[in-house]
């Protein structure tokens, strides 16, 4: 089907988005596992709860347009997730890893604040102050995960993956 209006866009990248949610809620426990660094461990964990969130407001978002939610393969976040698993699979001392991990994590983390940030300004140039909310709470997760990660990273897994021989 043709994309016509901004609206069929919205959509497109909400299914876009379903993709995205179920691909890093499946390489997110593997993260937590591989980290070394306990506050990192509790962020990835604590993250994987708020993404079941995401997925369940995306649902909702498809029911406030009157839509069946639908799941488009995001072939970024196949490749964000796939580098991660790589990067789980590399043999690095523990704090180097917790150090390449934040980084896996983080270019997750922008890439859905650039999909939930476009979908928020649609919604509320469309006028869907409902969808809008929905999605700006989890804009507003990631951000907040996105900050978390720079802090513990900044805090002393940066410094601690210096010299590391
Ligand atoms: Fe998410
Ligand atoms: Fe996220």
């Amino acid at each position: 089907m043709a994309l016509k209006t901004l609206e069929d866009a919205l959509v497109e990248g909400l299914e876009d988005l379903v993709s995205a949610e179920s691909q890093i809620a499946e390489v997110l426990p593997k993260m937590a596992t591989k980290a070394t660094n306990k506050e990192l461990k509790t962020a990835f964990r604590d993250h994987l709860k708020q993404t079941k969130e995401h997925s369940k407001r995306l649902k909702q978002a498809f029911k406030l347009m009157g839509k069946k939610p639908q799941s488009k393969t995001c072939e970024a976040a196949k490749g964000l997730v796939e580098e991660g698993k790589s990067i789980i699979e590399e043999d690095a001392e523990p704090d180097v890893m917790d150090a390449m991990l934040i980084n896996a994590a983080q270019k997750v983390e922008h890439y859905e604040i650039a999909s939930y940030g476009t979908l928020c300004t649609w919604a509320k140039l469309l006028g869907l102050k409902e969808v809008h909310a929905v999605l700006a709470e989890t804009l507003n997760e990631e951000e907040q995960t996105d900050k978390n990660l720079t802090k513990l990273a900044k805090k002393s897994i940066n410094k601690n993956a210096i010299n590391k021989v």
